[in-house]
This record gives C-alpha cells, sequence and structure tokens, in this order.
C-alpha cells in the first residue's frame, strides 16, 4: 500500500477527494488531514457575513466526502513537513509517513508587516476563528460597544467584507450611526480590477457613507487606532484585516523550494520543483515565474489535474501540464443581494449578477454534497 496524505481541506483537495471517490486508486492509503470537519467556501463568505446564507450553505462537510474516497479523516493541524524525511508533524506532536503528499493548506493575511495587527486586528482569515467571533462582535454592536469599523485592505475581499457586515449590522435599526472606513495603501481600491468596477464600487461605497482612505499605509496599529506611515492617525472602535496572502510560516522550514515570499515553488505538474513526490496547490503554492493571483478560483482549477496527477504518479504514468487561465470571471458582491461582474476590460452589475453568482456558488458547493454516484 501506498500512503497518500492530503494535507488541508482546501479549495482542490474536495475534488480530489470526490474524484478518488468515483474511481478509486487502487493500493493506495489516503489520509486527509484538516482542523476541521466542515471547511469554508470562500465565494460564499461575503455572504454568510451579511447573513445570506447559512452557515451549512458555505461549508463542505469533509466527514462524508471523505468516507466516499475511501478516506481516513485525521482532524489535527500540521506544524512541520520534513521533506526529506517524508513525514508531517501534527498539533498533537505525533508525525505521520507518507509516500506522496499534497498541500493545500490556503494562506493567512501578513500580520508580521504591520506592528500590533496581531493584538489589536481581527484578520478575515482563518476563516473559522473569524466567523466564530463574528456573531459576538453582532451583539457588541447592537449594544452600542462599537460605533466605528474599518477594514484594511481594499482588494476584493477587504471591500466584499466590508459590504456584506454593514449590511447585515444595518438591518435591525441602531439608536446611534455606525461608522465605517475602508482603507488601503494603493492609489485607488481594487487595483487588479477594471476602471468600470472600481466607478461603480466608488458610488457604491459613497452612497453607503463607507470613509475610503486609498495610498494609506498602515504602520502600525494600537487600541481602535490605526497609525499611518506618515504618522496620520485614524481611529475606529472594532479593526478588521484583509491584507492579502502569506504563505503559512512553517514551509520555509520544510526543505523545500520555496519563492521570496515563502509560498512553495510547483511545476507545471504541480510538483514540487525539488521534491516529486510532494504536491501543492492554491495560495500555499505558485507556478514559478508565472504570476497569477492567489485567488479560490485558481485553487478550484487546480482540483482535477491534481487529482489526476496524484492517480497517475501513484500508478507510475506520465503527469498532464496544468495552465493557469489568463484571466477569470470575478463576481463582486456589495452586501445586498447585488454584485459586480469583472472580466478583463468588460464590467457590468446588477441583481441579476448576484443572482448568477449565487447559482455558481450553490452548484459548486452541491459538487461536495452526497450522495455521490460512481460511473
Ligand atoms: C473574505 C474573503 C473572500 C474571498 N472571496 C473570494 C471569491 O469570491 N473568489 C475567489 O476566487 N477567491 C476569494 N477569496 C480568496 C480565497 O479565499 C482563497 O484564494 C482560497 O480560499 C484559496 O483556496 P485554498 O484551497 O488554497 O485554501 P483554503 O480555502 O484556505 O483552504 C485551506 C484549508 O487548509 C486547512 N489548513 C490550514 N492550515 C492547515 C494545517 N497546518 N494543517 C492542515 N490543514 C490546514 C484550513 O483549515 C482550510 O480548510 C476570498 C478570500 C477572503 C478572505
Amino acid at each position: 500500500m501506498k500512503k497518500l496524505v492530503l494535507l488541508g481541506g482546501g479549495h482542490a483537495h474536495v475534488e480530489v477527494l470526490r474524484q478518488f471517490g468515483l474511481r478509486p486508486v487502487p493500493d493506495v492509503e489516503l489520509t486527509l488531514i484538516s482542523p476541521d470537519r466542515l471547511t469554508p467556501y470562500s465565494g460564499m463568505l461575503p455572504g454568510l457575513v451579511a447573513g445570506h446564507y447559512g452557515f451549512n450553505d458555505a461549508h463542505i462537510d469533509l466527514e462524508p466526502l471523505a468516507r466516499f474516497a475511501g478516506a481516513r479523516l485525521v482532524q489535527a493541524s500540521a506544524k512541520a513537513l520534513n521533506a526529506a524525511r517524508r513525514n508531517v508533524t501534527l498539533d498533537d506532536g505525533s508525525t505521520l509517513d507518507y509516500d506522496v503528499v499534497s498541500i493545500d493548506i490556503g494562506s493567512t493575511p501578513p500580520l508580521q508587516g504591520i506592528a500590533g495587527a496581531a493584538e489589536h486586528t481581527l484578520p478575515v482569515k482563518p476563516v473559522k476563528e473569524f466567523l466564530a467571533t463574528w456573531e459576538t462582535f453582532v451583539t457588541r454592536v447592537r449594544a452600542g460597544e462599537v460605533r466605528s469599523l474599518a477594514m484594511v485592505g481594499g482588494g476584493a475581499a477587504g471591500v466584499e467584507v466590508l459590504l456584506a457586515m454593514q449590511h447585515r449590522l444595518t438591518q435591525t435599526p441602531l439608536p446611534y450611526a455606525l461608522h465605517f472606513l475602508l482603507i488601503t495603501d494603493t492609489p485607488q481600491l481594487l487595483t487588479q480590477h477594471a476602471p468600470g468596477v472600481r466607478a461603480t464600487l466608488t458610488r457604491s461605497l459613497a452612497r453607503k457613507n463607507v470613509t475610503v482612505h486609498c495610498a494609506t499605509r498602515i504602520a502600525r496599529v494600537e487600541a481602535k487606532t490605526l497609525v499611518a506611515e506618515s504618522g496620520a492617525r485614524i481611529a475606529a472602535d472594532a479593526i478588521f484585516l484583509a491584507t492579502g496572502a502569506a504563505a503559512p510560516q512553517w514551509l520555509a522550514t520544510s526543505g523545500l523550494d520555496v519563492n521570496d515570499k515563502k509560498f512553495i515553488n510547483i511545476n507545471k505538474y504541480l510538483q514540487s520543483t525539488n521534491h516529486a513526490e510532494v504536491f501543492a496547490v492554491g495560495d500555499c503554492a505558485t507556478i514559478a515565474n508565472k504570476v497569477y493571483p492567489k485567488s479560490g478560483v485558481y485553487a478550484v482549477r487546480q482540483g482535477p489535474p491534481l487529482a489526476e496527477n496524484l492517480r497517475r504518479f501513484l500508478c507510475g504514468e506520465s503527469l498532464i501540464d496544468y495552465t493557469p487561465q489568463p484571466r477569470t470571471l470575478a463576481l463582486i458582491s456589495t452586501g445586498e443581494a447585488h454584485a459586480i461582474a469583472s472580466w478583463g476590460a468588460l464590467s457590468f452589475h446588477g441583481n441579476w449578477v448576484w443572482r448568477w453568482k449565487d447559482q455558481i456558488d450553490r452548484k459548486f458547493m452541491g459538487k461536495y454534497r452526497p450522495p455521490w454516484r460512481s460511473p
């Protein structure tokens, strides 16, 4: 029996589990390591925060999926990997040997660059921690403990989550005005999107009285205060953070080849560039010399070729190429049941765009709910 370990229940690994259930690979002992049985789907996270979805709508249950794939689900977090010895150390101190490992453990916002961020901000990732505090936060707002809320990060995640929070918090009339702020170090919001997307979003933010600070790099966070590099101080009772993606720290000491930002370097087969028996996908990995954003769309698209290459590698067959698509469709929700579509230079928006996004997201989630039927 060959030991295949799937590390993390990310967007690509759910597809690997489904594929291995549909077409089992003989003589393979499959193990999935995930700290949580329920793994969040990022596309529905803003809708969950806004109150359009319930918790189960936006989470995939890994237990039935693992059972279908014939995998053992180990509920734990990896805290180290030794590529030379081919083993993974879990947070309970135990180690697990592998013949082949696939890593899909996502990313976290980079806290190191902002002094005081770890103590005084709430990052939107890990999603589990963010959601665990969100409902308590809603209660605090309703009790009048929070009057202003700032989001640091002007990319799609920061904007969507801020507008979702505003939508949810303003559904119940409050006896005072709640002030929302959006802060980014870039000259404008959503720099990776077309001017039409930015224009629609800017109008929406203005209509909703969100104060936007562009070109404002936050150097330090103190209790209820953001301090910009320029020395400007911005007060906010609660500070959230969605400032991009940083690599899980232990990857750098795993012996795997990593890039300058400590993400795992992979080749076109989604394989570590220095350990052929290690595959890595999603936010935690980058194809050497390719530029593409850290986004769930890429992690999802990597699922089928990853499943195919794991199967082929285990069977000693030649691997297939994966090429990241040059552009992707982004559907950015704006709090209420409304969204903006961004496709290259094109953009359009409306309630129908939100319904379209909702259909795509529900279809995606449907693939990972039982029953599954083998062909
Ligand atoms: C608020 C928000 C909204 C977003 N919206 C979108 C969107 O609409 N569209 C889009 O394309 N992208 C979106 N993104 C980006 C998207 O979340 C990520 O790019 C995507 O989740 C990456 O998928 P992944 O499979 O790499 O990792 P993840 O989805 O993060 O999954 C990683 C999994 O690994 C587990 N894990 C983590 N560490 C360990 C460990 N040490 N050991 C074992 N398991 C571990 C985690 O519990 C998790 O289940 C959004 C991000 C945020 C923060």
